[in-house]
């Protein structure tokens, strides 16, 4: 049986508007193993059984050489068969994560939840800016495909970003409770949690009203059909989260994740 790795990433200084996401880690393990719920995917698996979740900590934080020491981190998880769940951070994270999977995987595509594309080519003067991830793993081929679900908040230079890099973009507005999406080969999965509307999960730094509900993300999930190698959960701002309700749809976000990846069977 696969194993997963837990793996906190408490950084966000490539944030343009509110710091916070770097706070995420603890409060989403202290949701996942809060006595408020069991460990138990929808699905029917026991992620709380021996062996089956490997926490790994947080990486230590210190401005400056954060993507170095994610690419490493996530490269020796990947070395010892783990499957890597990174958990927290700004969005800037998974441009170093995605590099390191390419290593490992020669063929790879990207399934990005999020309100927002993230493909700026520099946002305030940061290229990288949690606005640019996409566009750098675009450009340095990181990934084969990028599908991008629920994007609300696009502009004009955005959507020639996506022309330019062949996203397939899934805006909120076509997102049907029915989308399956079928993908050959592994796929890695980023949920930035604004993707969810506001309501659902206030604690993110962008509220971008006219989201998607959990149960529409949880079942998208569900129903991906291709191979889950790997995952994030960003974005998430523990600063907004006055009522933990943000964490805790980090949480199950994580249990549905890890009980995908764990089903697959191979
Ligand atoms: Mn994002
Ligand atoms: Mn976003």
């Amino acid at each position: 049986m696969k194993r997963i790795a837990l793996i906190g990433l408490p950084f966000d200084e490539h944030s343009s508007f509110m710091r916070g996401a770097a706070e995420a880690p603890p409060l989403i393990r202290r949701a996942l193993w809060s006595g408020a719920g069991n460990l138990w995917s929808e699905s029917g698996i026991d992620l709380g059984a021996p062996g089956v979740l490997y926490d790994a900590g947080d990486i230590e934080g210190s401005p400056g050489d954060a993507p170095e020491k994610i690419s490493r981190a996530v490269a020796g998880l990947l070395e010892q068969g783990f499957v890597p769940v990174c958990l927290g951070g700004d969005h800037s994270v998974t441009y170093p994560i995605v590099r390191s999977f390419r290593r490992f995987f020669p063929t790879l595509a990207v399934v990005d939840f999020d309100a927002h594309p993230d493909t700026y080519d520099e946002f305030q003067g940061d290229r990288l800016s949690h606005g640019c991830p996409f566009a750098r793993i675009m450009e340095a081929k990181l990934a084969d495909r990028l599908i991008q679900v629920g994007v609300r908040a696009d502009t004009g230079e955005l959507r020639a970003q996506a022309r330019r890099f062949g996203i397939r973009t899934i805006e909120m507005d076509d997102w049907r409770e029915d989308l399956v999406l079928e993908i050959d080969g592994p796929v890695y999965v980023s949920v930035d949690m604004d993707v969810l509307d506001p309501a659902c999960a206030p604690g993110v730094s962008h509220h971008e009203p006219g989201g998607c509900t959990t149960r529409m993300l949880l079942r998208a999930i569900r129903a991906l059909r291709g191979s889950i190698v790997g995952a994030d959960i960003v974005e998430f701002n523990p600063r907004r989260d006055a009522s933990g309700i943000t964490a805790a749809a980090c949480a199950k976000i994580l249990k549905e994740l890890a009980g995908k990846m764990l089903a697959a069977g191979d």
